[in-house]
Protein backbone atom coordinates (compact mmCIF):
# COMPACT_ATOMS: atom_id res chain seq x y z
CA UNK A 1 0.00 0.00 0.00
CA UNK A 2 1.46 3.42 -1.06
CA UNK A 3 0.60 6.08 1.94
CA UNK A 4 -0.03 8.69 -0.68
CA UNK A 5 -2.44 6.71 -2.59
CA UNK A 6 -4.69 7.23 0.60
CA UNK A 7 -7.89 9.45 0.44
CA UNK A 8 -7.29 11.45 3.67
CA UNK A 9 -10.45 12.87 4.20
CA UNK A 10 -12.64 9.67 3.39
CA UNK A 11 -10.72 7.15 5.52
CA UNK A 12 -10.55 9.62 8.49
CA UNK A 13 -14.12 9.74 8.58
CA UNK A 14 -14.92 6.53 8.50
CA UNK A 15 -12.29 5.26 10.89
CA UNK A 16 -14.07 8.60 13.37
CA UNK A 17 -17.47 7.91 13.01
CA UNK A 18 -16.83 4.08 13.52
CA UNK A 19 -14.61 4.38 16.96
CA UNK A 20 -17.23 7.25 17.93
CA UNK A 21 -20.35 5.20 17.88
CA UNK A 22 -18.31 2.50 19.41
CA UNK A 23 -17.37 4.89 22.37
CA UNK A 24 -20.02 6.80 22.60
CA UNK A 25 -22.97 4.90 22.19
CA UNK A 26 -21.88 2.80 25.24
CA UNK A 27 -21.03 5.78 27.13
CA UNK A 28 -24.44 7.86 26.59
CA UNK A 29 -26.87 4.99 27.64
CA UNK A 30 -24.15 4.45 30.79
CA UNK A 31 -24.38 7.82 32.02
CA UNK A 32 -27.69 9.14 30.58
CA UNK A 33 -29.47 6.15 29.83
CA UNK A 34 -31.62 5.72 26.82
CA UNK A 35 -34.91 7.45 26.02
CA UNK A 36 -37.09 6.49 23.77
CA UNK A 37 -37.07 10.45 21.52
CA UNK A 38 -33.68 9.42 20.81
CA UNK A 39 -34.26 5.63 19.81
CA UNK A 40 -36.77 7.37 17.74
CA UNK A 41 -34.18 9.53 16.39
CA UNK A 42 -32.33 6.99 15.34
CA UNK A 43 -34.43 4.83 13.38
CA UNK A 44 -36.26 7.33 11.33
CA UNK A 45 -33.13 9.17 10.78
CA UNK A 46 -31.57 5.74 9.09
CA UNK A 47 -34.94 5.47 7.35
CA UNK A 48 -35.07 8.58 6.11
CA UNK A 49 -31.34 8.90 4.78
CA UNK A 50 -31.34 5.37 3.58
CA UNK A 51 -34.44 5.43 1.59
CA UNK A 52 -32.99 8.95 0.12
CA UNK A 53 -30.05 6.77 -0.99
CA UNK A 54 -31.91 3.84 -2.11
CA UNK A 55 -35.28 5.59 -3.39
CA UNK A 56 -33.82 9.02 -4.71
CA UNK A 57 -29.71 8.50 -5.16
CA UNK A 58 -30.04 5.02 -6.69
CA UNK A 59 -33.75 3.87 -8.38
CA UNK A 60 -34.16 7.22 -9.57
CA UNK A 61 -30.82 9.65 -10.72
CA UNK A 62 -28.46 6.23 -11.20
CA UNK A 63 -30.90 4.58 -13.20
CA UNK A 64 -34.17 6.67 -13.90
CA UNK A 65 -36.13 3.78 -13.00
CA UNK A 66 -39.67 6.33 -12.39
CA UNK A 67 -40.12 9.81 -12.45
CA UNK A 68 -39.99 12.46 -9.85
CA UNK A 69 -41.99 16.14 -8.98
CA UNK A 70 -38.87 18.15 -9.10
CA UNK A 71 -39.55 19.37 -5.59
CA UNK A 72 -39.95 16.22 -3.98
CA UNK A 73 -36.22 15.30 -5.99
CA UNK A 74 -35.17 18.42 -4.13
CA UNK A 75 -36.42 16.81 -1.07
CA UNK A 76 -34.55 13.44 -1.84
CA UNK A 77 -31.35 15.17 -2.68
CA UNK A 78 -31.70 17.78 0.69
CA UNK A 79 -31.83 14.28 2.61
CA UNK A 80 -29.36 12.11 0.61
CA UNK A 81 -26.28 14.70 1.53
CA UNK A 82 -27.04 13.91 5.35
CA UNK A 83 -26.35 9.93 4.61
CA UNK A 84 -22.92 11.01 4.27
CA UNK A 85 -22.41 8.79 0.66
CA UNK A 86 -20.71 12.05 -1.35
CA UNK A 87 -23.10 14.29 -3.48
CA UNK A 88 -26.06 12.69 -6.00
CA UNK A 89 -23.94 13.35 -8.95
CA UNK A 90 -20.95 11.63 -8.02
CA UNK A 91 -22.67 8.85 -6.08
CA UNK A 92 -25.06 7.75 -9.51
CA UNK A 93 -22.01 8.08 -11.99
CA UNK A 94 -19.70 5.88 -9.92
CA UNK A 95 -23.08 3.56 -9.70
CA UNK A 96 -23.46 3.43 -13.42
CA UNK A 97 -19.85 2.87 -14.01
CA UNK A 98 -20.33 -0.15 -11.65
CA UNK A 99 -23.23 -1.84 -13.23
CA UNK A 100 -21.72 -1.18 -16.88
CA UNK A 101 -18.19 -2.82 -15.87
CA UNK A 102 -19.43 -4.80 -12.97
CA UNK A 103 -16.60 -7.48 -11.70
CA UNK A 104 -13.94 -6.31 -13.96
CA UNK A 105 -11.05 -3.72 -13.17
CA UNK A 106 -12.59 -0.93 -14.31
CA UNK A 107 -15.22 -1.43 -11.79
CA UNK A 108 -14.83 0.67 -9.26
CA UNK A 109 -15.97 -1.60 -6.22
CA UNK A 110 -14.88 -4.75 -7.67
CA UNK A 111 -15.55 -7.64 -5.71
CA UNK A 112 -12.67 -9.51 -7.18
CA UNK A 113 -10.17 -7.35 -5.84
CA UNK A 114 -11.81 -8.44 -2.00
CA UNK A 115 -14.22 -8.19 0.02
CA UNK A 116 -12.79 -4.65 2.04
CA UNK A 117 -11.84 -3.22 -1.19
CA UNK A 118 -15.33 -3.61 -2.59
CA UNK A 119 -16.87 -2.62 1.29
CA UNK A 120 -14.96 0.50 2.18
CA UNK A 121 -11.48 0.45 0.48
CA UNK A 122 -12.29 1.72 -2.96
CA UNK A 123 -13.76 4.83 -1.38
CA UNK A 124 -10.10 5.27 0.90
CA UNK A 125 -7.67 5.27 -2.24
CA UNK A 126 -6.82 7.95 -4.86
CA UNK A 127 -6.06 5.71 -7.44
CA UNK A 128 -9.47 5.08 -8.48
CA UNK A 129 -10.87 7.07 -11.83
CA UNK A 130 -10.03 10.59 -12.66
CA UNK A 131 -13.67 11.57 -13.12
CA UNK A 132 -16.45 10.72 -11.07
CA UNK A 133 -18.93 12.11 -12.71
CA UNK A 134 -18.53 11.07 -16.56
CA UNK A 135 -21.72 8.32 -16.85
CA UNK A 136 -23.64 10.78 -15.38
CA UNK A 137 -24.13 13.80 -18.23
CA UNK A 138 -27.75 13.89 -17.79
CA UNK A 139 -27.52 14.99 -14.47
CA UNK A 140 -24.81 17.26 -14.93
CA UNK A 141 -27.92 19.59 -16.79
CA UNK A 142 -29.97 18.99 -13.53
CA UNK A 143 -28.98 23.00 -11.60
CA UNK A 144 -30.37 21.66 -8.47
CA UNK A 145 -28.34 18.23 -8.70
CA UNK A 146 -25.31 20.66 -9.54
CA UNK A 147 -26.34 22.87 -6.52
CA UNK A 148 -26.26 19.68 -4.09
CA UNK A 149 -22.80 19.15 -5.96
CA UNK A 150 -21.28 22.22 -4.96
CA UNK A 151 -22.37 22.76 -1.71
CA UNK A 152 -22.11 19.40 -0.67
CA UNK A 153 -20.03 19.36 2.40
CA UNK A 154 -22.03 22.45 4.61
CA UNK A 155 -25.09 20.24 3.48
CA UNK A 156 -24.08 17.20 4.35
CA UNK A 157 -22.97 18.73 7.46
CA UNK A 158 -25.78 20.68 8.32
CA UNK A 159 -28.40 17.56 7.60
CA UNK A 160 -26.35 15.30 8.91
CA UNK A 161 -25.05 17.10 12.41
CA UNK A 162 -26.36 20.28 12.97
CA UNK A 163 -30.06 19.33 12.41
CA UNK A 164 -30.20 16.19 14.88
CA UNK A 165 -27.72 18.62 17.33
CA UNK A 166 -30.88 20.66 16.94
CA UNK A 167 -33.72 18.02 17.38
CA UNK A 168 -31.49 16.88 20.15
CA UNK A 169 -31.62 21.03 21.66
CA UNK A 170 -35.25 20.58 21.46
CA UNK A 171 -36.03 16.99 23.35
CA UNK A 172 -33.61 18.25 25.73
CA UNK A 173 -30.76 16.10 24.92
CA UNK A 174 -28.33 17.83 22.48
CA UNK A 175 -25.30 15.27 23.30
CA UNK A 176 -27.71 12.22 22.62
CA UNK A 177 -29.10 14.37 19.31
CA UNK A 178 -25.77 14.70 17.96
CA UNK A 179 -24.58 11.33 18.77
CA UNK A 180 -28.02 8.60 17.88
CA UNK A 181 -29.04 11.22 15.47
CA UNK A 182 -25.73 12.07 14.25
CA UNK A 183 -22.41 10.08 14.12
CA UNK A 184 -24.33 6.51 14.78
CA UNK A 185 -27.03 6.75 12.35
CA UNK A 186 -24.12 8.02 9.94
CA UNK A 187 -21.87 5.25 10.86
CA UNK A 188 -25.00 2.42 10.49
CA UNK A 189 -26.59 4.02 7.36
CA UNK A 190 -23.09 4.31 5.76
CA UNK A 191 -22.45 0.35 6.22
CA UNK A 192 -25.90 -0.58 5.11
CA UNK A 193 -25.16 0.94 1.77
CA UNK A 194 -21.49 -0.32 2.03
CA UNK A 195 -22.80 -3.86 2.11
CA UNK A 196 -24.20 -3.94 -0.68
CA UNK A 197 -21.32 -3.38 -2.90
CA UNK A 198 -19.97 -5.94 -0.57
CA UNK A 199 -22.13 -8.94 0.98
CA UNK A 200 -24.68 -8.44 -1.83
CA UNK A 201 -22.19 -9.81 -4.36
CA UNK A 202 -20.72 -12.50 -2.07
CA UNK A 203 -23.65 -13.90 -0.27
CA UNK A 204 -27.32 -15.59 -1.54
CA UNK A 205 -28.51 -17.09 -5.16
CA UNK A 206 -28.41 -16.19 -8.29
CA UNK A 207 -31.92 -16.95 -10.14
CA UNK A 208 -31.14 -14.16 -13.20
CA UNK A 209 -27.62 -14.64 -14.19
CA UNK A 210 -24.72 -16.56 -13.06
CA UNK A 211 -22.44 -14.09 -15.53
CA UNK A 212 -21.84 -12.09 -13.12
CA UNK A 213 -20.97 -11.44 -8.62
CA UNK A 214 -24.39 -9.85 -7.78
CA UNK A 215 -26.41 -12.05 -5.76
CA UNK A 216 -30.27 -12.36 -4.14
CA UNK A 217 -30.58 -12.41 -0.50
CA UNK A 218 -33.51 -11.34 1.74
CA UNK A 219 -31.23 -10.96 4.68
CA UNK A 220 -29.42 -8.38 2.65
CA UNK A 221 -32.83 -7.02 1.56
CA UNK A 222 -34.34 -6.29 5.10
CA UNK A 223 -31.30 -5.00 6.51
CA UNK A 224 -30.83 -2.37 3.23
CA UNK A 225 -34.33 -1.72 2.35
CA UNK A 226 -35.05 -3.86 -0.35
CA UNK A 227 -31.55 -3.48 -2.12
CA UNK A 228 -30.51 -7.07 -1.44
CA UNK A 229 -32.40 -8.33 -4.99
CA UNK A 230 -29.16 -7.35 -6.32
CA UNK A 231 -28.61 -10.24 -8.72
CA UNK A 232 -32.43 -9.40 -10.05
CA UNK A 233 -31.34 -5.36 -10.04
CA UNK A 234 -28.14 -6.40 -11.66
CA UNK A 235 -29.88 -7.54 -14.57
CA UNK A 236 -33.55 -5.62 -14.52
CA UNK A 237 -31.61 -2.20 -13.19
CA UNK A 238 -34.06 -0.10 -15.11
CA UNK A 239 -37.03 -2.13 -12.74
CA UNK A 240 -38.04 0.52 -9.82
CA UNK A 241 -38.61 -2.99 -7.68
CA UNK A 242 -35.82 -4.82 -6.52
CA UNK A 243 -38.16 -7.13 -5.15
CA UNK A 244 -40.77 -8.06 -7.63
CA UNK A 245 -42.56 -10.82 -5.52
CA UNK A 246 -45.43 -8.73 -3.22
CA UNK A 247 -43.87 -10.67 0.22
CA UNK A 248 -40.54 -9.80 -1.27
CA UNK A 249 -39.16 -6.94 1.04
CA UNK A 250 -39.03 -4.18 -0.82
CA UNK A 251 -39.50 -0.51 1.61
CA UNK A 252 -38.09 1.23 -1.19
CA UNK A 253 -40.55 0.22 -3.90
CA UNK A 254 -43.48 0.40 -1.53
CA UNK A 255 -42.03 4.23 -1.04
CA UNK A 256 -41.97 4.75 -4.63
CA UNK A 257 -45.60 2.89 -5.18
CA UNK A 258 -47.28 4.90 -2.33
CA UNK A 259 -46.10 8.27 -3.79
CA UNK A 260 -47.06 7.68 -6.87
CA UNK A 261 -51.09 7.57 -5.76
CA UNK A 262 -50.29 10.45 -5.02
CA UNK A 263 -48.42 12.20 -7.57
CA UNK A 264 -45.52 12.64 -6.16
CA UNK A 265 -43.89 9.81 -8.46
CA UNK A 266 -44.92 8.60 -11.66
CA UNK A 267 -44.37 6.86 -14.88
CA UNK A 268 -42.97 3.82 -12.80
CA UNK A 269 -41.02 1.28 -15.05
CA UNK A 270 -41.69 -2.47 -14.78
CA UNK A 271 -39.86 -5.58 -16.23
CA UNK A 272 -42.76 -7.42 -18.16
CA UNK A 273 -43.23 -10.51 -16.52
CA UNK A 274 -42.83 -12.51 -19.85
CA UNK A 275 -38.76 -11.10 -19.97
CA UNK A 276 -38.17 -11.83 -16.12
CA UNK A 277 -39.29 -15.75 -16.72
CA UNK A 278 -37.09 -15.78 -20.12
CA UNK A 279 -33.95 -14.22 -17.59
CA UNK A 280 -34.45 -16.68 -15.06
CA UNK A 281 -35.36 -19.63 -17.32
CA UNK A 282 -32.01 -19.38 -19.50
CA UNK A 283 -29.86 -19.23 -16.68
CA UNK A 284 -31.13 -22.03 -15.27
CA UNK A 285 -30.94 -23.91 -18.57
CA UNK A 286 -27.75 -23.74 -18.68
CA UNK A 287 -27.41 -25.04 -15.41
CA UNK A 288 -29.19 -28.21 -16.33
CA UNK A 289 -27.78 -28.43 -19.17
CA UNK A 290 -24.31 -28.39 -16.84
CA UNK A 291 -25.94 -30.82 -14.60
CA UNK A 292 -26.08 -33.33 -16.78
CA UNK A 293 -29.74 -33.30 -18.54
CA UNK A 294 -29.99 -33.78 -22.28
CA UNK A 295 -30.19 -30.02 -23.74
CA UNK A 296 -33.12 -31.53 -25.79
CA UNK A 297 -35.32 -32.55 -22.99
CA UNK A 298 -34.55 -28.84 -21.11
CA UNK A 299 -35.37 -26.86 -24.15
CA UNK A 300 -38.27 -28.58 -24.29
CA UNK A 301 -39.56 -28.04 -21.42
CA UNK A 302 -38.13 -24.37 -21.38
CA UNK A 303 -40.67 -23.95 -24.57
CA UNK A 304 -43.50 -25.37 -22.05
CA UNK A 305 -43.24 -22.62 -19.32
CA UNK A 306 -42.99 -20.29 -21.66
CA UNK A 307 -45.71 -21.14 -24.60
CA UNK A 308 -47.61 -21.60 -20.79
CA UNK A 309 -46.96 -18.49 -19.16
CA UNK A 310 -48.05 -16.16 -22.66
CA UNK A 311 -51.12 -18.53 -23.08
CA UNK A 312 -52.15 -17.56 -19.51
CA UNK A 313 -51.15 -13.85 -19.67
CA UNK A 314 -52.79 -13.20 -23.17
CA UNK A 315 -56.05 -14.72 -21.80
CA UNK A 316 -55.95 -12.55 -18.97
CA UNK A 317 -55.54 -9.77 -20.88
CA UNK A 318 -58.41 -10.22 -23.41
CA UNK A 319 -60.98 -11.26 -20.30
CA UNK A 320 -59.81 -7.57 -19.08
CA UNK A 321 -61.10 -6.37 -22.67
CA UNK A 322 -63.95 -8.28 -22.85
CA UNK A 323 -64.93 -7.22 -19.12
CA UNK A 324 -64.59 -3.36 -20.24
CA UNK A 325 -66.99 -3.09 -23.23
CA UNK A 326 -69.95 -2.95 -21.86
CA UNK A 327 -71.88 -3.13 -25.19
CA UNK A 328 -70.92 -7.02 -26.15
CA UNK A 329 -69.91 -8.99 -22.87
CA UNK A 330 -72.30 -11.25 -21.75
CA UNK A 331 -72.28 -13.15 -18.49
CA UNK A 332 -72.05 -16.59 -20.38
CA UNK A 333 -68.75 -14.89 -22.37
CA UNK A 334 -67.23 -14.12 -18.91
CA UNK A 335 -67.75 -16.93 -17.06
CA UNK A 336 -66.49 -19.43 -20.16
CA UNK A 337 -63.02 -16.50 -20.63
CA UNK A 338 -62.62 -17.21 -17.10
CA UNK A 339 -62.52 -20.63 -16.78
CA UNK A 340 -60.27 -21.12 -19.72
CA UNK A 341 -58.14 -18.38 -17.74
CA UNK A 342 -57.80 -20.99 -14.70
CA UNK A 343 -56.92 -23.82 -16.94
CA UNK A 344 -54.23 -21.86 -18.49
CA UNK A 345 -53.15 -20.95 -14.74
CA UNK A 346 -53.11 -23.82 -13.68
CA UNK A 347 -51.35 -25.37 -17.22
CA UNK A 348 -48.58 -22.92 -16.38
CA UNK A 349 -48.20 -23.71 -12.78
CA UNK A 350 -47.81 -27.08 -13.43
CA UNK A 351 -44.88 -26.67 -16.22
CA UNK A 352 -43.07 -24.55 -14.19
CA UNK A 353 -43.15 -27.26 -10.94
CA UNK A 354 -41.94 -29.36 -13.73
CA UNK A 355 -38.97 -27.45 -14.55
CA UNK A 356 -38.49 -26.79 -10.71
CA UNK A 357 -38.49 -30.11 -9.64
CA UNK A 358 -35.41 -31.16 -12.08
CA UNK A 359 -33.59 -27.73 -10.78
CA UNK A 360 -34.15 -28.43 -7.28
CA UNK A 361 -33.27 -32.16 -7.37
CA UNK A 362 -30.23 -31.34 -9.59
CA UNK A 363 -28.98 -28.17 -7.87
CA UNK A 364 -29.10 -30.05 -4.45
CA UNK A 365 -26.79 -32.62 -5.73
CA UNK A 366 -23.34 -32.38 -3.65
CA UNK A 367 -21.71 -33.95 -6.38
CA UNK A 368 -22.61 -30.72 -9.12
CA UNK A 369 -23.99 -27.99 -6.33
CA UNK A 370 -20.59 -26.43 -5.34
CA UNK A 371 -19.79 -24.58 -8.96
CA UNK A 372 -22.77 -22.69 -8.72
CA UNK A 373 -23.49 -21.86 -4.84
ZN1 LIG B 1 -23.79 -4.37 -7.60
ZN1 LIG C 1 -28.05 -0.14 -9.28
Amino acid sequence: MNWSDIYWRNTLFFIGTAIATVVLVPWYIWTQGLTWPLVAMFVIGSAGTCLSITAGYHRFLAHRSFHMRPWVKNLFLLFGAGAFQSSAIWWASEHRRHHRFVDTEQDPHNIREGFMHAHIGWMMNKSGPTSRMEFAPDLMADKWIMLQHNYYVPLAIFMGFIVPLGIGFAIGSPMGGLIFGGVARVFFTNHVTFFINSLAHTLGTRPYSDKQTARDSWVMAFLAFGEGYHNYHHVFAADYRNGIRWYQWDPTKWLILSMSWVGMTYRLRRTPPAEILRARLQNEQIRLVHYGMSPETVAALKHRVEEAQARWRQLKEDYRTVKKDVQTRSLDRLARMKADMKVAKLEFHLAWKQWSVYRRALASSPRLAPSYS
